[in-house]
Formats: structure tokens, C-alpha cells, sequence
């Protein structure tokens, strides 16, 4: 039999395990730390009042991801759960910009903008799982379904600065547009960062931006059932520092190009180690979960009621921000992504009580801890926020990567996807397999399609890797 080993128990990593062993490979999974998860775990927190997500919290490309739906997470513990709207974006002036799971109704609200909005966001739309599966799997050496993203990419390939003011009149949908373009984390001003907006908005739209009932570790915890109902065995507590430790046919590794050179030693292939060594991480994010004593006093009601907000304000603002957190400076007023778990999974805290888990974009490595500006950003748009916050819990980026040497410098998505970095993810022609044993693959968010809790990593990984074998 085939035996492979699985290193770290992230989202892709877990894929990655349930895909072999489902192939009848006999599969180990090691994980450093005692619980599975990667930046996809949650914990009780707040003297065990509340249970919080330490990395990943919302799930727009989990609830499509092709790999989540193929392995049936839902037959295996996982249930997604919606806030009344996808998400909210608060403008100066007090009111917000609302994005509903109809798109009309987003529309309809944007006014002068409605058909401008409709049509930009109609192939992700209607069909959010063509749209997640045409992104989500490597582009090179030729896209999964080429229509579908040509569809997206006519628009998507502009920069966000540009697209955005060109198509919208109101400075309501060229902020909302821009909030989901952020996700990229790349200046507004780069190609393609408009797909992101596309991309968000359409499958926000039809499928929405779900929380895992009972926290995000619901995920991983749904992959390791599947993965051990196929045969798998998964050992936690076990930090593996060199591959030559690992003796069997098959090694896949959810790790980044930095450990990947640590464990590889001088082994690894002279070119493919100076990619790996000039890999570029990106900017990063600043951490903050807060147990509230009642809802965020939102100056637009409607915003307690969505799963997500974007805090950044107009376009200018965000695009400026997000500018120079990319050249290294920290900005006075940082986007901010913000999420209200307690509006669609009450029970995470005591009867009455809220969380809030928000993070904001800071400079790669940035040593400081952005919790006084996520707390003013969002205080701009929800007045007398601070009188409501009960306790606090920072998680600068030094503190993320120490928990998981993934996040480096903070940065959660493995890797920029800025420049050649989207395409050549970490390199271009078979980007999983590492030039090293003929054995060896990576299968973290450093390959295709990237960051995310959508396993789509793992699954195209193990694939390769089962290729390989035949
Ligand atoms: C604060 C934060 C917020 C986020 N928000 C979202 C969000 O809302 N939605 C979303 O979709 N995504 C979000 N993400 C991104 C998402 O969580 C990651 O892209 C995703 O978890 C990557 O999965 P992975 O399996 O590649 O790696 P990881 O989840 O990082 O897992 C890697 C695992 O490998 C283990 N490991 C590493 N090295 C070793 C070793 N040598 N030996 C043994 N084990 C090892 C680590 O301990 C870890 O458990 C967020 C991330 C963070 C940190």
C-alpha cells in the first residue's frame, strides 16, 4: 500500500489527507500543535465566557468550494449559518451600503447605480460555484472553465481605482465594491484586484458569506472525520523540522516557502530555492476579538444585523490606506474587516453578550498592535462603541505567526498575490510538486488558488500527487 504523510493539519492539509486516503493511501497527518485547524481553529476565550476564531471567520468560498462540497463536509458535522446580510459597508454620514443575498435588492438600494451594479456582478452571481471553481483552481496551463472567468476578467483585470469610478456614479457602490476588493490585499490601484470585488459581491449575492455553527473550527473538524472515516490517522503535538524524518512514498506539506526551506536543509534545487527564498509575503493583519456587552451601536441599524462590515469608509480612503500599508506605512485610519458572529451563532457567548473579531491591514512584520485603530475606525461609524466593550483580546502579527509559523510577518494568505506571485504560485508549471526526492509536494495557500478556508489547495495537491503516482 501507499503510504503518504500529511505535515500540519490546516484546511488544505486535511483535504489533501481525506483526498488520499478516500484514493486508498495510507495516510498520517502531523500536526505541531494539540489541535487540528491551522488558521481555521477556534477557542473559548474571554475567561471561557465566549468561543472566538483565531484565524478565518467568514466563508464565502468554503460554502462553494468544490473540494468542501465533493468530500461532503455538511454529512460530517458542518453546518453554515447566515446573519440576514451578507455583509455592510458604513459611510460617512451615518448611513450604509447594505449587500444582500439578492441582488436586486443591493441594486435597488445603490439607486442611480442599480444597473451598473447588476451587471458587473452578474456572471459571479449566477453561478457562484462556476465562479468559486474558475478561481479557485491554477490558472496555468490552462483555467478550469475559461468562459466563466473570461466573463469575470473582461472587468476583473481592471485595477479597482480605475474600474470603479468609471462604472458607479454614487460614492456608495464605489465603496462597496472596493470593501470586497480589499480582500485581494493589494493596492486598489493593481490589476485584477477588481475580480476580487466581482468575485465577493456575486457569490455574496447568491450564496452569501456564512459563519460555521459552533466557530471555523467546524471545518477543519468536518475534514478530519472524512479524512479518518477513509482510514487516516492524524497525530497532534508532533512538529516535524526536517523531511528527512519522513520515510514514506508520499510527503505533502501545509507549509510556506520559509519552512519549506528550513525542512528541505541544501536540498532543495538551486533555482527553485531562490524562489523560494525571494518569496514575498505581503502586508499583514493586526488582530482584535472583543466581548461586547450588547450589540456594536451601529449609526445605521441595519449594520447589527450583517455578518460582515467592512470599516474603511469611501474609496479614496481605502484605497489610500491600503496604498500605504503596502510601501510599509502604517496608516492612521486602516480598512478594517469586521465580523459579528453572534448575529447568526448566538450561542458562541452568554445570552445578551456579543463578539466582535476584526482585523485591520498593516505593513508586513509591523511590530506594533492595531487594536486603538480598529477601535476608532469602527467608533467613526457606531458612537459610544467603546462604552459597550467588556474585554479585549489582541493578536498583533508577531503574536499570529508565533501561534502559527504560517502567518509570517502576519500575513495570512501564504504568500502576495501581487505581481507574479498570482500565476507563478510558487512556481509555474506544476507549482504542488517540490523539485526534491521525486516525493515531495506542497499543498498550503503558498500554491493555487491562494488563501482562503476553501481546501481547494489540498485537493488540487493530492490530485497531482495521485497523477505522479499513476
Ligand atoms: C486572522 C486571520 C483571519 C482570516 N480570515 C479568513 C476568513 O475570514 N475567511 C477565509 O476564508 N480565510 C481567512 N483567513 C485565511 C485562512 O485561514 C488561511 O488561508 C487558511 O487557513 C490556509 O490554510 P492552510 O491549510 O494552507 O494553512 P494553515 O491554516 O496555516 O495550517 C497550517 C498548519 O500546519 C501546521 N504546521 C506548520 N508547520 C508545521 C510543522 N513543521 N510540523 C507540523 N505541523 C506544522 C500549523 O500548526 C497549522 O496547523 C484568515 C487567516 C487569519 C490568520
Amino acid at each position: 500500500m501507499t503510504t503518504a504523510t500529511i505535515v500540519g493539519a490546516g484546511p488544505n492539509g486535511l483535504t489533501a489527507a481525506a483526498v488520499l486516503a478516500r484514493a486508498g493511501l495510507d495516510v498520517t497527518v502531523l500536526e505541531r500543535l494539540d489541535h487540528v485547524g491551522g488558521a481555521s481553529a477556534s477557542a473559548p476565550a474571554f475567561g471561557d465566557q465566549a468561543l472566538i476564531d483565531l484565524g478565518a471567520a467568514a466563508h464565502p468560498f468554503g460554502v462553494t468550494s468544490a473540494a468542501f462540497r465533493a468530500l461532503d463536509l455538511e454529512q460530517h458535522g458542518l453546518e453554515w449559518v447566515h446573519a440576514d446580510y451578507p455583509m455592510a459597508h458604513p459611510l460617512p454620514g451615518g448611513r450604509a451600503a447594505i449587500l444582500h443575498r439578492d441582488a436586486e435588492q443591493t441594486a435597488r438600494e445603490l439607486g442611480v447605480d442599480r444597473y451598473a451594479w447588476l451587471r458587473l456582478h452578474a456572471p459571479a452571481t449566477e453561478d457562484p460555484y462556476a465562479t468559486a471553481e474558475s478561481i479557485l483552481s491554477p490558472i496555468l496551463p490552462w483555467p478550469t472553465r475559461p468562459l466563466h472567468l473570461a466573463r469575470i476578467g473582461v472587468r476583473g483585470a481592471w485595477p479597482t481605482s480605475m474600474l470603479a469610478p468609471a462604472v458607479f456614479r454614487s460614492g456608495a457602490a464605489q465603496a462597496l465594491f472596493a470593501g470586497n476588493a480589499t480582500h485581494a490585499t493589494l493596492p486598489l490601484g493593481m490589476p485584477l484586484t477588481s475580480a476580487f470585488g466581482i468575485a465577493f459581491g456575486g457569490v455574496g449575492h447568491s450564496a452569501g458569506w456564512p459563519f460555521a455553527k459552533g466557530g471555523s473550527q467546524a471545518v477543519p473538524d468536518a475534514l478530519r472525520r472524512v479524512a479518518e472515516a477513509a482510514g487516516a490517522r492524524v497525530e497532534t503535538g508532533v512538529d516535524v523540522t526536517d523531511l528527512r524524518e519522513i520515510t514514506t512514498d508520499l510527503v505533502l506539506l501545509d507549509v510556506t516557502p520559509r519552512q519549506l526551506l528550513r525542512l528541505a536543509g541544501d536540498r532543495l534545487e538551486r533555482l527553485y530555492a531562490q524562489r523560494m527564498l525571494r518569496w514575498r509575503y505581503g502586508p499583514a493583519v493586526s488582530k482584535l476579538d472583543l466581548l461586547l456587552d450588547g450589540p456594536v451601536p451601529w449609526a445605521d441599524e441595519r449594520v447589527a444585523r450583517a455578518g460582515s462590515v467592512h470599516v474603511g469608509g469611501t474609496l479614496r480612503e481605502i484605497a489610500a490606506a491600503e496604498h500605504d500599508v503596502a510601501a510599509g506605512r502604517m496608516p492612521q485610519r486602516p480598512f478594517v474587516l469586521l465580523t459579528q458572529p453572534t448575529v447568526a451563532d448566538p450561542e458562541r457567548a452568554p445570552a445578551g453578550k456579543h463578539i466582535v473579531w476584526a482585523y485591520a491591514h498593516v505593513p508586513h512584520g509591523w511590530p506594533g498592535d492595531a487594536s486603538a485603530h480598529i477601535e476608532a475606525q469602527i467608533e467613526r461609524y457606531a458612537p459610544g462603541f467603546a462604552e459597550r466593550v467588556l474585554e479585549r483580546r489582541p493578536s498583533p502579527p508577531a503574536a499570529l505567526e508565533l501561534w502559527n509559523p504560517n502567518l509570517v510577518g502576519g500575513a495570512i494568505g501564504g504568500g502576495s498575490i501581487g505581481g507574479t506571485q498570482q500565476l507563478l504560485r510558487p512556481r509555474p508549471l506544476r507549482p504542488y510538486r517540490v523539485p526534491i526526492d521525486g516525493r515531495v509536494f506542497l499543498c498550503s495557500s503558498s500554491t493555487p488558488p491562494g488563501g482562503g478556508v476553501h481546501g481547494m489547495a489540498g485537493w488540487h495537491a493530492a490530485h497531482a500527487a495521485l497523477r505522479d503516482l499513476r
